[in-house]
């Protein structure tokens, strides 16, 4: 069980009043999560005790802050399970690692494999890099289409995964939609048609215990700022044997072996793909994000979040002309809903002067706003650190911003 507050005692920010003196309360997790006092303290630690370059130093600041980096490759590869620590490549976020593996996916392409693969319920992060692709290799983009639930259609897989795709690349939970797609039963079938997979796990991660090699995903990519850490840090994990066949993505210092001007030869892995100095202080306080997600499980997490969905799913169904956008059975803690003749800005806004923060729009997947033909929905996602408490209030609230915009 979640010793909530305790928990909740780890986030400086739930202590604060926003707007003169409304408690915070933070229902705009799906976009990012609020960070633990030992994320921020170690950002502090580091550049006030341990700061230097890595890799490259033989001075004992550049030696403890290359430990501490890669410690906390070694924490992640425990977090997902991966056979080899160097089959973690640190990023600056799910869209970094999705862009690397688009940027170099035709390395592996097959004879008669023209064809990408994606679904109607993707980030912008997963639909924009394959067709800056298609474009380019002349290669065709697949969507598989979703129903009124927000439910993956998978009757006629075989019209959109076959012998001519090259890869699938899908989000594991949509983050507008809170579907949690079935991510074992579409990795197998990819497999049996000989198609790379990668996983968008940037809404999954700190939600579902993940094991890559369980998996078999050959591909997957998150973000930090999704997992309790800081922004511009991300990881994307591949098979050993796929990253190796990849050329690099960037060129730059530390991605390298040697270098004349006749002839370069690339580093090893990972750091064939990390060129140049990366965030160093949100790398090493990541580790502290995955400690905190040891800490308290994110199975318990994960269970808490649930009973945070469904409380606030049966309370928002009692508001007139509400209606909640992703319905499927299996979905993960985003609540995402429109009123009837109400703009979600409207509502966001005035939720806002109370305190609550939610996010309104199109959440970056506009093709499923088309395909509801809404402008956005409000959304209201759950973190470790939500109460029952704040789902109270927030519909207390949404009632009262209800009557006053109808
Ligand atoms: N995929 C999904 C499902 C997401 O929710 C997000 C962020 N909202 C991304 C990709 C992109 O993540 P980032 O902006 O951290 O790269």
């Amino acid at each position: 069980m979640l010793d909530i507050q305790k928990l909740r005692s780890e986030f400086p920010i739930l202590e604060s009043s926003i707007h003169g003196d409304k408690p915070l309360i933070y229902f705009d997790n799906g976009a990012s999560v609020q960070k633990p006092k030992r994320v921020i303290e170690r950002l502090e630690q580091f550049y006030s005790k341990e700061y230097a370059n890595i890799h490259r130093g033989v001075h004992y600041l550049s030696d403890l802050s290359t430990n501490n980096y890669e410690n906390s490759r070694l924490s992640i590869q425990k977090l997902i399970n991966a056979k080899h620590s160097h089959e973690v490549i640190f990023t600056s976020g799910t869209t970094g690692g999705i862009n690397l593996i688009a940027n170099g996916i035709t390395a592996l392409r097959k004879t008669g494999r023209n064809e990408l693969l994606i679904t109607y319920m993707e980030h912008h992060s997963n639909i924009v890099p394959w067709q800056i692709l298609a474009e380019k290799e002349d290669l065709k983009l697949k969507v598989i289409p979703i129903d009124k639930s927000g439910v993956l259609i998978l009757d006629h897989l075989e019209n959109y995964l076959n012998e001519k795709t090259l890869l699938f690349s899908f989000t594991h939970i949509s983050n507008s939609l809170g579907t949690i797609n079935p991510v074992t039963d579409l990795i197998k079938a990819a497999q049996d048609c000989g198609a790379y997979t990668l996983l968008d796990a940037a809404q999954s991660v700190q939600h579902i215990p993940l094991d890559v090699q369980a998996l078999n995903c050959d591909f997957m990519a998150f973000s930090g700022h999704k997992i309790y850490g800081p922004t511009g840090t991300g990881v994307l994990y591949g098979k050993e044997n796929l990253l190796e066949q990849i050329p690099p993505y960037q060129g730059g210092g530390d991605m390298i072996d040697s270098v004349t001007f006749e002839k370069t030869t690339y580093n090893s892995l990972p750091f064939k793909f990390e060129a140049g100095t990366p965030n160093i202080a949100g790398g090493i306080a990541l580790n502290s994000a995955v400690d905190f997600l040891f800490e308290y499980n994110i199975k318990d997490i994960a269970m808490h979040e649930s009973k945070l969905l469904d409380y606030a799913t049966a309370a928002v169904s009692q508001i007139p002309n509400l209606k909640i956008i992703g319905q499927a059975d299996d979905k993960s803690s985003v609540l995402s809903f429109i009123i009837d003749g109400l703009h979600p800005f409207d509502i966001g806004t005035l939720l806002d002067t109370h305190g609550i923060a939610i996010r309104t729009g199109h959440h970056c997947t506009q093709p499923i706003m088309d395909f509801f033909n809404i402008p956005g929905t409000c959304r209201a996602s759950f973190a470790a650190y939500n109460t029952i408490e704040e789902i109270d209030l927030f519909v207390q609230k949404l009632q009262a911003v209800v009557r006053l915009l109808s």
